[in-house]
């Protein structure tokens, strides 16, 4: 019997479980998939927005503005990459300059550190705005970080507490019984297992509707998906842009971005089109020909020869235009963190904060776990001094094989991927979690060395490593 069962290991899943395990309460953190942060977590800009954008009196004003407060000293404690970078909101026409003075006074009533700038003091910082851009929106307090690795961290954290990971453990049917909930789930091998819980979290992402239709018989809200694609471009000694490019927002969303990342690459995108698959996760020629069209109009020059991969990421947007982010009312002790779209990267730990604090908190004592254990980051090899990395190897001569050239990463780091509290099972899992396959590349090198290796470490076998179960049809790279 657990207190507290979360369906979706997303980062607000993933926040929800680590904020939980402080508590001496006994948590499962349940997905369908084979690792944390493989739905929206995994693909998406990787900002931490100011909170200028949302609209007032929203959720995602709320929640966004909080949230964007509390990640420095949250990636600080959990060893993790944060980056302020800043952010320019860029506007091209006399039109979008008036919308920017709105969001300037926007950022002014939040409190958030904001100043309208011409178009040559933009171009002083950041030389590769368009020639179409006239002033600019100085953000400076935004930020970066990958959003997966924060996920993985806080899982870590939650499952060296004592949270269960259950992974590919697909949610199938939920039954509320007088004092609990009877949860049905089909795991890998096709076979079907029951759990119980006091409580449930419903954080699914773009299944959130139909999760909260398996317990109430049907869900007031809808979620739609909306496909954003990107291309990321090679990592550069000098990168175009040093902080985050936004076009001035519209009906369609904040638009299309130049995003610089935590390790240097260049990400252009998104696009917004609502479909219907919640499972397409693919890229069409038309979505990357709109991003090249629309991000022109604010950043020139950028180097689309020196693309090295291009994905799409599925926004859970909900009927509802807000989060949802409440106890359902007809389903006592259900808790939703639905249609969570963006910013909810930024919003996630004030969204965990309030579901634990005040909605789970209201039903239960939420007592402090007398032992906590914090996270311990793993090691970096290329981040060390030579001194260092030389007694690194010495004493551990698997941080001496260099595994993946493109990004400098070593058996030792892989090994430790594996074996670490939350470790993965996968080649896709080790590369979220120490980056072998991330680089010009793409894997073409160290891919099959990782497979040998976590073939070696456990007891899967290649054929099991490359393929999902028949009925998936899925390829797990
Ligand atoms: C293109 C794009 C750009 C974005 N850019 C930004 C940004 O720059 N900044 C920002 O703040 N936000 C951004 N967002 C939004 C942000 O990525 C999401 O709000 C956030 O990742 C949602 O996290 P989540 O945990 O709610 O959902 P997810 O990460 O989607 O996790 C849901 C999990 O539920 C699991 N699940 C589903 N059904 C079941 C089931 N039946 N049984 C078990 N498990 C199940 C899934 O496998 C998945 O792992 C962007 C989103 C997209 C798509």
């Amino acid at each position: 019997m657990y207190d507290v069962l979360i369906i979706g290991a997303g980062i607000c899943g993933a926040f929800m479980a680590r904020d939980l395990s402080r508590y001496e309460l006994n948590v499962a953190l349940v997905d369908r998939e084979d690792d944390i942060a493989c739905g929206a977590t995994m693909a998406n800009s990787a900002i931490v927005h100011s909170g200028h954008d949302p609209e007032p009196g929203t959720l995602k004003a709320r929640f966004n503005l909080e949230g964007s407060r509390m990640y420095e000293d949250i990636c600080r404690e959990l060893g993790v990459a944060f980056k302020r970078c800043g952010a320019f909101v860029a506007a091209a026409s006399f039109e979008e300059e008036s919308i920017l003075e709105r969001l300037y006074e926007r950022a002014r009533d939040r409190d958030i550190p904001a100043a309208l700038l011409g178009r040559e003091e933009a171009l002083e910082r950041e030389p590769h705005l368009s020639d179409g851009v006239r002033r600019v929106l100085d953000l400076p307090t935004t930020a970066i970080i990958t959003p997966w690795e924060v996920a993985i961290a806080l899982t870590e954290e939650a499952v060296s507490n004592h949270t269960d990971l259950l992974l590919e453990h697909t949610v199938t049917a939920i039954r509320r019984e007088q004092d609990s909930f009877l949860v049905t789930v089909r795991t890998r091998d096709g076979s079907q297992k029951q759990l119980r819980s006091r409580f449930i979290v419903d954080a699914a992402g773009v299944y959130a509707d139909q999760i909260y239709a398996m317990v109430s018989g049907y869900s007031p809200f809808s979620i739609t998906p909306k496909k954003g694609e990107y291309y990321v471009i090679d990592r550069e000694e000098h990168p175009l842009v040093s902080r985050v490019i936004y076009p001035v927002p519209s009906a369609k969303g904040k638009g299309v971005l130049a995003v610089p990342t935590i390790h240097g690459n260049l990400l252009i995108g998104p696009s917004s089109d609502p479909i219907e698959d919640r499972e397409d996760v693919g890229t069409s020629s038309s979505g990357l020909s709109y991003v090249k069209e629309q991000i022109a109009r604010t950043v020139r020059d950028i180097p689309f020869h020196k693309v090295i991969r291009n994905f799409a990421g599925l926004r859970p947007s909900g009927s509802t235009h807000d989060f949802i982010v409440e106890e359902a009312r007809d389903v006592p002790g259900f808790f939703l963190a639905a249609a969570i779209e963006s910013p909810g990267l930024t919003a996630a730990p004030a969204i965990s904060r309030y579901v634990v604090e005040e909605l789970i908190g209201s039903h239960i004592p939420l007592v402090p776990r007398r032992e906590y254990i914090r996270r311990q980051p793993p090691v970096v090899l290329c981040q060390l001094s030579a001194e260092e990395k030389n007694a690194l190897i010495r004493s551990n001569p698997a941080y001496g094989h260099m595994v993946c050239r493109c990004e400098q990463i070593t058996e030792g780091e892989v090994l430790s991927a594996i074996h670490r509290p939350a470790g993965t099972r996968t080649v896709k899992g080790v590369k979220k979690r120490c980056r072998p396959g991330m680089g010009r590349c793409q894997g073409g090198f160290c891919e099959p060395l990782v497979a040998e290796i976590l073939c070696r470490e456990t007891s899967i076998t290649m054929p099991e490593l490359f393929y999902l179960p028949q009925e998936e049809g899925r390829n797990r790279l």
